[in-house]
């Protein structure tokens, strides 16, 4: 089964859940019982920084290619 990632935006935590594709999304928070409170993340646009730059082709960004550190 796939695992998708949940985050609760009342408490701030993140956690996965193996479920099948036709299961209920997870709404209510296992940690602080928030209902309603927890969204799906989809893994499928991943936003890594990996502290090294990146590239400004890929990830446009404010400023321009002036402030990115790959400027090739
Ligand atoms: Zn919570």
């Amino acid at each position: 089964m796939p695992i998708y990632s949940y985050t609760c935006h009342s408490c701030g935590r993140s956690f996965d859940l193996s479920q099948a594709y036709d299961d209920e999304p997870v709404r209510d928070c296992p940690y602080c019982k928030a209902k309603g409170s927890v969204k799906k993340v989809y893994g499928d646009v991943p936003v890594i920084f990996h502290g090294s730059g990146y590239y400004c082709t890929d990830h446009p960004h404010e400023g321009g290619c002036a402030s990115c550190p790959h400027k090739d």
